[in-house]
């Protein structure tokens, strides 16, 4: 597709003309040659121990090349809260445990059958841009690894290359020329059924990365371009606060005064209360009176300058994963914390099948029992998190986990597992369709339920890619 090269609008340059741009120095340690060459911070370089240095070395240029499959990347922030937590270590710490099993996929979902557009995945009524392709630092158990390192990725038509990022002119077109479709249609496309694109998810890597004029430069061409609604999907309140400063939210305010229509949400990816709750000499997170948990300065600073607006609003959302949240108590105490100041609790997810997942996911029922107990004795609006795992049709709620046999039902002798799709990646009216499986403790992807379908409703284990994949078998 040839795009129109975009020309700002008076209104837009406006709004960009009036940005501040600072330079952040978030003291990132890059790779794992800094620790191994001993060029890191003094403080820094006992991080990792030399047994586990060598560990990591001797997989060097292997199939199990830790630093292959995801970069090594830490903020001296990030260093600074791994100090008091084996959670936080784990988190960003490369261990020579995640290459031994790399079963899994590169491009878990089938993403790239979504992506119309180089950057672009165009699912439900929202689209999600790939704007960056790092992050301040980088979560071991990523499920954009393929991106963030650089890997070349299977496309549906058999080319293989690296994922691109979104551009500001194609981008636009696209989402102009669809809406335009849908508009003259009735309010679906007349070739496949999809509805406005109304909502833009900015992503990556993180987007927070970005200077501010990047991140203007995005908000105004999509506002320009008849956006409903903006996300800003980051995990920089845990990496680096200090990014969400004074010129970043002024360029906010003068977003939402150029543009008041345009709704704004910010994603955020807590994984763990030790990631922002201050904590005492023993280890406590330590009260403020009537039951409040006291948060550290640079992250509260960062969290009351989101909700202090509320014309957007802050959503947590994070996987489960196995030795960093797969903890009742953590996430009871997240969920809490984070709604007490004005945050939601939006999803947690079960680990998607990425390159070596067997490393990091919980298997689905032991994650679902891990969020249930973690609700237990909270509020209704404290628990309003569910659990969702992407399948290749979208996203999926993991509804109940049950103990108790169905009467008749053979195979249910241990109970069963309810699924319910909750976006259908390709049709709004699949939402609601649920599938029921007899359980199996030990799996932790859809494909360990395979031999134990009950019912199946919402097809999630009899399901063709689209749309070449369905175009195919019509022709034979
Ligand atoms: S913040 Fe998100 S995109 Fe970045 S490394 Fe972590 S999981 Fe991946």
């Amino acid at each position: 597709m040839t795009a129109p090269k975009h020309t700002p609008t008076a209104r837009e340059q406006t709004f960009l003309d009036g940005v501040e741009n600072l330079r952040y120095d978030r003291q990132t340690v890059n790779g794992l040659s800094p620790f191994q060459d001993e060029n890191a911070p003094a403080d820094i370089l006992g991080f990792y121990s030399k047994e586990e240095l060598e560990e990591l070395s001797a997989l060097k240029g292997t199939r199990r090349d830790v630093e292959q499959r995801m970069p090594v990347k830490m903020t001296r922030h990030y260093f600074e809260l791994a100090q008091g937590s084996t959670a936080i270590q784990r988190l960003v710490k490369a261990s020579a445990d995640e290459t031994e099993n790399l079963e899994g996929s590169e491009d878990p979902g089938h993403q790239m059958d979504y992506s119309p557009l180089e950057g672009l995945l165009h699912k439900y009524e929202m689209g999600l841009m790939y704007v960056i392709s790092t992050c301040s630092a980088h979560c071991r158990f990523c499920y954009r690894e393929e991106l963030i390192s650089g890997r070349d990725v299977e496309r549906q038509d058999g080319t293989v290359a690296r994922k691109g990022l979104a551009q500001i002119s194609e981008v636009t077109h696209y989402i102009r020329t669809h809406n335009a479709l849908v508009a003259s249609n009735g309010g679906r496309h007349p070739e496949t059924g999809r509805e406005k694109l109304r909502e833009i998810l900015l992503s990556g890597g993180d987007p927070m990365v970005l200077s501010n004029l990047k991140l203007a430069a995005w908000l105004g061409a999509l506002a320009e371009a008849g956006v409903e609604a903006i996300r800003i999907g980051t995990k920089e309140l845990a990496f680096f606060p200090e990014r969400i400063d004074a010129t970043f939210l002024a360029m906010l305010d003068s977003f939402h005064e150029t543009y008041p229509h345009v709704s704004m949400r910010f994603m955020v990816h807590f994984n763990h209360p030790d990631e922002f709750l201050a904590k005492d000499d023993q280890g406590h997170y330590i009260e403020e009176g009537s039951g409040a948990l006291k948060w550290m300065p640079k992250a509260g600073a960062a969290m009351d300058g989101l909700v202090s607006r509320g014309w957007l609003s802050v959503e947590n959302q994070s996987p489960i994963i196995k030795g960093i949240n797969d903890s009742a108590d953590a996430l009871r105490v997240m969920q809490r914390a984070l709604k007490r100041v004005g945050a939601n609790n939006h999803y947690f997810f079960c680990g998607r099948d990425i390159v070596a997942h067997k490393a990091f996911n919980v298997p689905i029922e032991t994650a679902w029992q891990i969020l249930n107990d973690s609700q237990k004795g909270l509020s209704g609006v404290e628990s309003h998190a569910r659990l969702s795992i992407t399948h290749y049709k979208g996203k999926t709620e993991v509804v109940a986990v049950t103990n108790e046999p169905l009467a008749g039902v053979p195979g249910t002798e241990h109970g069963v597992v309810i699924f319910k799709l909750i976006r259908s990646a390709a049709d709004a009216p699949e939402r609601g369709q649920v599938c029921i499986v007899a359980r199996n403790p030990d799996a932790i992807w859809f494909d360990g339920y395979a031999d134990r379908i009950i019912y199946d409703e919402a097809g999630l284990f009899d399901y063709m890619r689209l749309p070449n994949a369905r175009a195919a078998a019509e022709v034979s």
